[in-house]
């Protein structure tokens, strides 16, 4: 059962229609928010946020813990979600799993967006073929969606399982959402909880989320800037919301991040993806992608708890990922 603002102790009227209107739609917006941002937005004091948040997060069960046997259930409903490469896969003990977050960088033009548009047609499968029967989120930052690109992925597709498939179904099953800057990007992984939670019964939930680029508006907002504590916070904070809507909605986590090919003395070593540790700390999976002849890419597994490093060759060719 939907647990109302209302419900929530502290909350009266009044209050529950500030944050309403300031975008704490849900329990769990509430729940992974800072008391400084609920007290300006509702017009209360800290110490009242804080009480809020802690109510939240009783109700929406976050931030407590658990038992073994509790993560042992939840850990067996884990879903793969099919790269549609083989070796890929393989490395990736069997494709992308949900409730992690998998992180690709590399370079521009190594194919960091073309497996995203990939992953978020094969999500649409039926398990037979490797998907999660799921539909997807992406949060652009970068504007590099491409619908047409999706149509001949879904072309691919038909080539690949011999049937018809119908490209425009795949699109509306792709919410897109732009982000103009890093705030307005955190505040999207709400929204799309929401959405989510609106789409849980649905004939296609959402399993899987993708933040493409994850770090581009975080490094053009704090170039030369000496914040990089409080660019590291906010980011740790975007990918904790992130983790929690993997948990939430047994959803694929799928992040971009760009490494410099040019050194940049801010951001350091030039061969390291942006947001250093705290992404690598956060993110479960970490892929690293890199041009090679022609079409081939190299995506090598770089960290993982439970699987060991390995290498994988795949092609970005105009129907698709391919071996
Ligand atoms: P990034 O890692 O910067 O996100 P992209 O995923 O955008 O890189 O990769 C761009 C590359 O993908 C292009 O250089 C090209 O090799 C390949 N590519 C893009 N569109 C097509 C297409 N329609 N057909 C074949 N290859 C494509
Ligand atoms: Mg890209």
């Amino acid at each position: 059962p939907e647990v109302l603002l209302e419900d929530l102790d502290h909350v009266g009227p009044a209050t529950a229609q500030k944050l309403m209107e300031a975008g704490f739609t849900t329990v769990e917006a509430i729940a992974v928010s800072s008391p400084a941002e609920l007290a300006t937005a509702a017009d209360i004091g800290e110490s009242t946020a804080a009480k809020i948040i802690l109510a939240a997060r009783q109700s929406a069960d976050i931030g407590g813990f658990e038992t073994g046997d509790i993560v042992l259930e939840r850990r067996k409903l884990v879903g793969k979600l099919s790269t549609g490469c083989v070796e890929f896969d393989e490395m990736m003990g069997g494709g992308i799993d949900t409730q992690s977050i998998t992180e690709m960088y590399g370079e521009f033009g190594s194919g960091k967006t073309q497996v995203a548009h990939q992953l978020a047609v094969n999500v649409q499968l039926p398990q037979e073929q490797g998907g999660l029967n799921g539909s997807v989120i992406i949060i652009d930052t970068e504007n590099t969606f491409r619908p047409e690109r999706i149509e001949q992925m879904v072309a691919g597709l038909s080539e690949r399982f011999g049937m018809e498939y119908d490209y425009e179904e795949f699109l509306k099953n792709i919410r897109v959402a732009r982000a103009f800057n890093s705030n307005h990007q955190i505040l999207l992984v709400d929204s799309a909880l929401e959405l989510a939670n609106e789409l849980k019964d649905a004939e296609k939930p959402v399993k899987l989320i993708i933040v493409d680029s994850l770090t581009a508006h975080f490094r053009a907002e704090y170039i030369g800037r000496g914040t990089l504590a409080d660019r590291q916070q906010k980011l740790n904070k975007h990918l904790h919301g992130l983790q929690r809507f993997g948990d939430l909605n047994n959803a694929c986590v799928v992040v971009t991040n760009q490494v410099m090919s040019k050194p940049d003395a801010f951001f350091g070593d030039p061969t390291k993806p942006i947001g250093g540790h705290i992404v690598g700390h956060t993110a479960t999976f970490r892929l690293y992608l890199r041009k090679s002849k022609g079409d081939k890419r190299i995506v090598r597994l770089v960290d993982s708890p439970n699987l060991p490093d390995g290498e994988a060759i795949i092609s970005v060719t105009t129907p698709g990922l391919r071996d």
